[in-house]
């Protein structure tokens, strides 16, 4: 990536995004697959200009329609969580909004399917995964909350929105040994790592967060 702005200056710059891999590491972030991931991803690439300085600080950010960038952290967090069970081939990502998260996810599994609710964010995150080239993804404006039962089941599913209960279509389209990361809850909410066993279900209780609501429906 050696063009200016793919580069950035700046408060975008190589050495700015050094001090955010630098804080997710103090944080406990200690997959370095992910950390390598999200240093060399332009995070600001995926930001309104006017939002774009403050892409490298350690913070959700918003991009329209009352939606948020997810902070650097908690993309960390629920990326390295996701992963923790070994390498995944087919990954359903939910709440796709800016793009970046998929972003992150393209460079470390086989193939993303994302869902967004929101017509003009999935197109501008369309436009920025093309210019990043990663093409191992494919984008679906639809309501995450049903999954993608056509390319189902899924090694991995990573939701960003929360809902108040686990998503039945989420839990079915798990494959065997699949895992479902998202927060959960109405006011307070946690994340959540779902494991698939059969035909059982283990659940693991993370950190305290705090996502936008999962929605049902779609907006043109
Ligand atoms: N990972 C994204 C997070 C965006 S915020 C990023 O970092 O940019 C959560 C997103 O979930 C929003 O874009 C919202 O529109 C979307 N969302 C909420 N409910 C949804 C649903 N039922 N299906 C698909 N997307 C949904």
């Amino acid at each position: 990536m050696n063009s200016p702005d793919l580069a950035g200056i700046g408060m975008t710059s190589q050495r700015t995004r050094e001090r955010l891999i630098e804080r997710l590491r103090e944080q406990g972030i200690d997959d370095f697959a992910v950390l390598e991931v999200m240093r060399s991803t332009p995070r600001h690439l995926f930001l309104d200009e006017a939002m774009a300085h403050r892409a490298y600080e350690d913070t959700a950010l918003p991009i329209g329609y009352q939606q948020t960038l997810s902070q650097p952290y908690v993309v960390a967090r629920m990326t390295s969580l996701l992963l923790a069970g070994g390498s995944l081939e087919r990954v359903l990502e939910v709440g796709s909004g800016s793009g970046y998260q998929t972003a992150i996810l393209a460079q470390l599994v086989g193939q993303v399917y994302a869902v967004e609710r929101i017509k003009p964010l999935l197109e501008a995150s369309r436009k920025r995964l093309r210019r990043l080239k990663l093409r191992n993804v494919r984008l679906r404006h639809g309501d995450g909350m049903l999954g993608w039962p056509e390319e189902g089941p899924f090694d991995g599913v990573l939701c960003a929105a929360a809902p108040e209960q686990v998503p039945e279509a989420l839990l079915a389209q798990l494959a065997p040994g699949g895992r479902l990361v998202l927060p959960v809850g109405g006011g307070l909410q946690h994340l959540k790592v779902i494991t698939r066993d059969g035909d059982d279900f283990r659940s693991e209780t993370f950190d305290a967060v705090r996502f936008v609501p999962l929605r049902p429906g779609v907006q043109r």
